[in-house]
């Protein structure tokens, strides 16, 4: 039973957040909570008509798809079943940056600028509506409500968060307060800090956490280490995103956190792509989002293959991802979930794994806050981080003729402000960066850990 707060939260507070915001969040989840249960044709007609409707608007709006269209002979809004979809080229990151402008439509209004790491190392820079802002938040609505979760449920994430908070982040802190969303900054993994976790955990008695696998499971590993209890808390689910869930993750947060574990995938770029329900199923937000799986070459994978999962998010008119390559590799599921939601189901993501970096006293600290520094550098092509030993550590860079200059120096500075003032950073300009012997690419790597 909901509480009385929760109530108000999800039924009042939340929806006039929204529409301050001119977010529809609200009826998008009402719609999805019903579209769910459509059959998988049903789905795939939904899918049909709405890839139609954004690639006609894109087609008059957007001038990288304006051109593209005309080039290609293409009827933007013509196509009569989802494979024709092959016959646009993908949007890789390289295309993105080298078209940004390109890409924005001339209708959009309100663009907000994101970055990402991706699972390769190779930074982008991209931007988003306000559309795509509502269908996210619905679909990652939709997602908690599966597991009796609801917006204005006290819930705990544990997050990277920048070190200075500006204005806007202030507004979002009291905006989180009232919807009893409390950050737990994870980039630091010292004892005391452990600890503290630890701590407001236990204080706060969330319904929900919300963080990076590896996070969570070195909380729940420093708690069972402590002889903490933290199974006593109340938790519904343990949601993890944004890195690859290892089965002794999952064992081990679910464990001692006394819940299950509901592995999501997604990210700022591509979407929320993917979420588990509590039948096991990794279900497809379809309504909004068309996913291949394709090989090396370019071309779809057999059924039960594993494959890069290739996106094209139906709410981005304002700024298009068609056919937008992940560098992720998934197989899709053929089984039905017993929950009888017609949404298709991926299985077996294997998606990119963060390592953990040390810093020179010996704390540990996730690897994605040595990523943050150096994924928002405009005309950075790639990157890779390689911690020799807690004194030493190197970054590589694949520049472009617009990498600003002064930003080694900038990248050496935060490096050490994070690591350590006495740690050796090195910044070397190089022309590519060569994939590990076993052929994955990985963009941070620890000897020193
Ligand atoms: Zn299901």
């Amino acid at each position: 039973m909901p509480s009385l707060y929760t109530r108000f939260v999800s039924g009042a507070l939340f929806p006039l957040h929204e529409r301050l915001k001119h977010h529809d969040s609200v009826a998008l989840r009402k719609q999805m909570e019903r579209s769910q249960w459509l059959k998988p044709a049903e789905l795939e007609a939904l899918q049909l008509q709405r890839l139609n409707a954004l690639l006609a608007n894109v087609g008059r709006h957007v001038p990288y798809y304006r051109e593209l269209f005309t080039r290609e002979g293409i009827a933007a809004g013509e196509f009569k079943s989802l494979s024709e979809l092959q016959r646009l080229p993908f949007l890789t990151k390289a295309v993105i940056r080298a078209n940004t402008e390109a890409i924005k439509s001339d209708q959009a209004e309100g663009l907000a600028r994101f970055n990402t790491g991706g699972s390769s190392g190779e930074p982008l820079i991209f931007f988003i509506g306000k559309q795509r802002v509502s269908h996210d938040v619905a679909a990652k609505w939709r997602a908690t409500r599966w597991w009796d979760v609801d917006i204005g449920d006290p819930e705990m994430v544990v997050w990277g968060s920048p070190i200075e908070l500006g204005a806007q982040d202030r507004v979002k802190a009291i905006r989180d307060k009232l919807l009893r969303t409390e950050l737990l900054p994870a980039f630091e993994m010292s004892e005391a800090k452990l600890d503290s976790f630890v701590t407001a955990i236990r204080h706060k008695k969330p319904r929900m956490l919300f963080g990076y696998p590896s996070a969570l499971s070195h909380i729940a590993k420093h708690a069972r280490a402590k002889g903490q209890r933290m199974d006593d808390l109340g938790i519904k689910v343990a949601f993890v995103t944004s890195e690859r869930l290892y089965d002794e993750q999952r064992a081990l947060i679910s464990e001692v956190f006394g819940c299950p574990v509901a592995n999501g995938y997604g990210g700022r770029d591509a979407g929320f792509i993917a979420h588990q329900c509590p039948s096991g199923g990794m279900h497809l937000t379809a309504e909004d989002v068309i996913v291949e799986l394709v090989d090396k070459d370019g071309m779809p994978v057999a059924p039960g293959e594993a494959g890069e999962i290739i996106v094209t998010h139906l709410a981005t008119s304002d700024f298009p991802f068609i056919r937008y390559r992940t560098g992720d590799v998934a197989v899709m599921d053929t089984a039905q979930c017993p929950c009888g939601r017609g949404l298709p189901m991926l299985k077996e993501i294997q998606g990119r794994s963060t390592d953990f970096v040390i810093t020179a006293e010996g704390t540990v600290m996730h690897g994605l806050a040595l990523i943050y520094i150096l994924r928002d550098l405009p005309g950075l092509t790639s990157f890779k981080v390689v911690q020799h030993s807690r004194e030493r550590c190197e970054v590589l860079l694949v520049p472009e003729a617009s990498f600003d200059a002064g930003a080694p120096a900038r990248i050496i500075a935060g490096f050490k402000k994070r690591l350590g003032e006495q740690v050796e950073v090195e910044v070397k300009i190089v022309d590519t960066i060569p994939p590990e012997k076993s052929g994955k690419f990985r963009y941070i790597i620890s000897h020193a850990v």
